[in-house]
């Protein structure tokens, strides 16, 4: 894909942003695991964050393709757009989904950021992967369904307005598929926290926020359903190749602030009287990192590019997200070895996006789990699990 003029108005219209958060910033709310609330408020303001949703629900009406050069950007000016990532895709769910009720009553308050909607709950201790077999279960009394159930790393569940929730409707035992009989409602932590729900925050080797979610006896009102009952788990799939594209571009925007950052340290850094990126032992893992960055760029455009067009791209967005992760995490460890000791010193920031980008391994989807997706799906092997 050959980049647009707006394209390059886009980057630099959240490179702007970015510039007014410098490392300092990240640096700091790392020390204390700390929420950016005034980059995500400003990000917000400035209708970056209400990229996706269409116009007519006070969204900037953008295409994937342009959402995700915004997530690449934040991340390759050195911040971490894990922070407000969610916002663009779970959002998602609600728009293909909701009623015309709910569009109107939410988008409009999430695309001026008078709503947070940054928490996405799927993941449970017992079941991890194995999305089918989540126990939380949502039982239906009069107008209400009553939550009982446990997640587990929720992130960001401490500063949001609302959760998108996977929950079972219909016990695994009486469905003829496991992925019938679970449904998505819509929580606003507004009211459930303390009355339903107790976060507990997981401290991770980063600034991710992410939590635990113990659900007692939580309250949902019925029109807070997204959807038909018992079909949520294929609303959360058609969700999953924007987040894959999302999450690509945000390891690319890692890739490539470490290889930026290090090329430079190495044409300053001065050892045996000539700079280190004069020898090829530091030039070529920094080449090497960079092309392995630009193949997957290329994939991720090209999942986007049939995202927007409506096609099929779900080979092609768990492919570019499989590809970036892995050349951000090159990139970081060529970038951690051209800095030599200073690679470790939090001053420099390496050490800080080495730990951000090394979860793209794991979440939100693993390495081997696509790697058996396209085992399965393109190359029509035995299912694995
Ligand atoms: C910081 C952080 C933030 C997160 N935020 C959220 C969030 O906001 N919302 C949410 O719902 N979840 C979130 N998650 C959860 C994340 O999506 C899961 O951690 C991830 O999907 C993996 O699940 P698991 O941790 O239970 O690992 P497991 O499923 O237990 O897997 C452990 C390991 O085994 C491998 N494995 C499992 N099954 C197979 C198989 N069949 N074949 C080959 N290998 C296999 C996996 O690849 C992995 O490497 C977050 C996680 C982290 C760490």
């Amino acid at each position: 894909m050959i980049e647009s003029a707006f394209h390059q108005e886009l980057r630099n219209g959240v490179r702007a942003i970015c510039k007014k958060y410098p490392d300092a910033y990240w640096r700091e709310l790392d020390e204390r695991r700390a929420y950016p609330e005034e980059f995500v408020s400003e990000l917000s303001r400035a209708g970056f964050l209400g990229a996706l949703i269409p116009e007519q629900y006070g969204g900037s009406g953008l295409s994937v393709t342009e959402a995700s050069i915004i997530m690449e950007e934040i991340n390759r000016s050195g911040g971490n757009a894990g922070a407000c990532h969610a916002q663009m895709y779970t959002m998602g769910t609600l728009l293909r989904h909701g009623t015309e009720e709910q569009k109107r009553s939410y988008l409009p308050k999430i695309a001026d950021g008078t709503l947070r909607l940054q928490a996405f709950g799927v993941t449970e201790p017992n079941t991890g992967s194995d999305t089918t077999q989540l126990a939380t279960m949502a039982v239906r009394k009069g107008d209400k369904y009553v939550v009982n159930g446990q997640k587990v790393f929720i992130s960001r569940t401490e500063y949001t307005d609302l959760m998108i929730l996977l929950v079972r409707t219909t016990p695994l035992a009486e469905v003829k598929k496991r992925t019938e009989g679970l449904s998505v409602l819509l929580v606003d932590m507004r009211e459930a926290v303390g009355n339903g729900i107790t976060i507990r925050p997981i401290r991770t080797m980063m600034n991710h926020a992410t939590t635990e979610l113990f659900i007692e006896n939580l309250e949902v009102p019925v029109e807070n359903l997204i959807g038909e009952e018992g079909k949520g788990f294929s609303y959360i799939l058609d969700g999953m190749n924007a987040e894959r594209i999302l999450i690509a571009s945000e390891c690319l925007g890692d890739g490539y602030w470490f290889v930026e950052r290090a090329a430079e340290y190495a044409k300053q850094r001065v050892v045996f009287k000539r700079p280190i990126g004069q020898n090829q032992g530091i030039q070529f893992p920094l080449a090497q990192s960079y092309i392995h960055l630009e193949a997957a760029n290329l994939m991720r455009f090209r999942a986007a590019e049939l995202f927007d067009a409506g096609l099929p791209c779900g080979k092609e967005a768990n492919m570019a997200k499989l590809l970036a992760a892995d050349a951000s995490w090159e990139a970081a460890n060529a970038a951690v070895q051209t800095h030599g000791g200073f690679g470790f010193a939090e001053e420099y920031d390496v050490e800080r996006k080495f730990r951000e980008t090394r979860l793209y391994q794991v979440a939100p989807i693993s390495t081997n789990l696509i790697l058996s997706y396209v085992a399965e799906h393109v190359l029509g092997l035995p299912r694995s699990y």
